[in-house]
């Protein structure tokens, strides 16, 4: 007997149908004798509904606090009725919130962090040999207030679960059967993978394969969860293993990702003296502004610019900020483009590989796409592109490293 954790994502449990099926595999473990924890999205669109409705009734961005209340109801509905799905079977089930579930958490409202799981209810209820439903992606903090996790959150539920318990097996059900070299959806020719590090899947994720949520897969890092990625509508066919060590051999490029959720802003014209760039990014770090690449312009008659990037939801925040200093801080103006799109590859191997930014470079010269910025790290190397090279930079790149 062992102790299972399976979440489900939004479209896995989108209709009736959806609902019974995930309810039948479900049902395929518990029959076998295992204990089985189950964290459900709400169902299909819901979640972005429920925010274009808020928007709908106050276009300037309601309350943090009150978004958490209003969103996290999608998935109080898809606990409830899969829960009704699987009483059909005749299985004894019972559906948690995640404030009844032991989620604890930090006090930032829509991007809340958990704290810990005061997990004596969940026990509780596998000791009645309960199939136990978890609502994903919510938690409660020292208000009593509901918090949520940021977008794509319930897998952090899931994997949280999974750690506290120490479940034998934690596992992620997607529309798609594994995590791929590319997004499948975009890139033809990606390739499912059999394993991957949590380190490689971490930067995959944050750069923007959203296949995993990345702060799941930190947390499972940390707590050497090992994950499998597969899918409800196939759920015989193998998935991808999250793990610490992969057995595969080493390849230098595992994946290639795109993020869009990017906006560059320039400073152009700032004074070419010491202590400038720490001006501008120790205030941005004031205002909790997230800075990702950064690039510096080599002086020329006494100034330079500086370029950054953020992501979408914070470039009004940074550019306030910047204007906020101009007391202080001399420039000739700000811009900001959102026509940008961050194309990136990943993989442990490359740092003993020289050359692998070269043949990335040369694929996107191949295929007549201008590289705005770049960046590196030993795992990964970044470029800004226009948006409307985006999928064709994806495509570019992916079949370039990986055949
Ligand atoms: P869920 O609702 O189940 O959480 P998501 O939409 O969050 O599902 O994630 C699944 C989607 O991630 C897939 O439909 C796929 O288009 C996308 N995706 C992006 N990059 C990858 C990748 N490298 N491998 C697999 N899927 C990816
Ligand atoms: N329902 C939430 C979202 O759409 C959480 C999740 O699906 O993981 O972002
Ligand atoms: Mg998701």
């Amino acid at each position: 007997m062992a102790l299972i954790v399976k979440k489900f994502g939004g479209s896995s449990v989108a209709n009736n149908e959806r609902l019974f099926n995930v309810a039948r595999i479900i049902e395929k473990d518990y029959k076998k004798g295992n204990d089985v924890i189950v964290v459900v999205s709400a169902q299909g669109d819901t979640t972005d509904d429920l925010i274009a409705q808020a928007y709908s009734v106050n276009p300037n961005g309601p309350s943090k606090r009150e978004m958490d209340m209003l969103i996290s109801a999608g998935e109080q509905m898809s606990i409830s009725l899969l829960a009704m799905a699987i009483e059909t079977l005749g299985l004894p089930v019972v559906s948690l919130l995640g404030w009844q579930a032991g989620f604890v958490t930090d006090s930032h409202y829509s991007i809340a962090r958990i704290k810990r799981i005061e997990s004596e209810r969940l026990r509780a209820e596998l000791a009645k040999k309960n199939i136990v439903i978890v609502a994903g992606f919510q938690g409660l903090n020292k208000y009593d207030d509901i918090t949520t996790f940021g977008r794509g959150g319930s897998d952090t539920s899931a994997v949280a679960i999974a750690a506290e318990l120490k479940a034998d097996l934690c596992q992620i059900y997607t529309d798609v059967d594994g995590v791929y070299t590319a997004d499948p959806r975009i890139v033809k020719n990606a390739k499912k993978l059999d394993e991957i590090t949590h380190d490689e899947m971490l930067e995959l994720a944050t750069l923007g394969a959203q296949v995993l949520n990345n702060r799941s897969v930190e947390m499972a890092k940390k707590h050497g969860v090992e994950l499998e990625v597969l899918s409800s509508l196939t759920p015989d066919v193998k998935g991808t293993i999250v793990k610490e060590v992969v057995s595969m051999e080493k390849t230098i490029i595992r994946g290639v990702a795109k993020d869009s959720n990017v906006s560059r802003i320039s400073i152009v014209g700032l004074a070419d003296q010491p202590g400038i760039a720490f001006k501008v990014f120790n205030r941005l770090a004031q205002a909790k502004v997230n800075v990702d690449i950064i690039l510096q312009s080599v002086g020329r008659d006494g100034t330079k610019d500086i370029t950054f990037t953020v992501t979408k939801d914070q470039c009004d925040a940074a550019i306030e900020s910047i204007k906020a200093l101009s007391d202080s801080l001399k420039y000739k103006h700000v811009v900001h483009d959102e026509s940008v799109c961050k194309i990136s590859i990943v993989g442990t191997g490359m740092e003993t590989h020289p050359g692998v930014a070269a043949k990335m470079f040369e694929a996107l010269y191949d295929a007549d796409i201008n590289i705005q910025t770049i960046s590196t790290s030993e795992i990964k190397i970044s470029v800004l592109v226009d948006i409307k090279d985006a999928e064709r930079a994806l495509n570019a790149v992916h079949d370039k490293f990986i055949h």
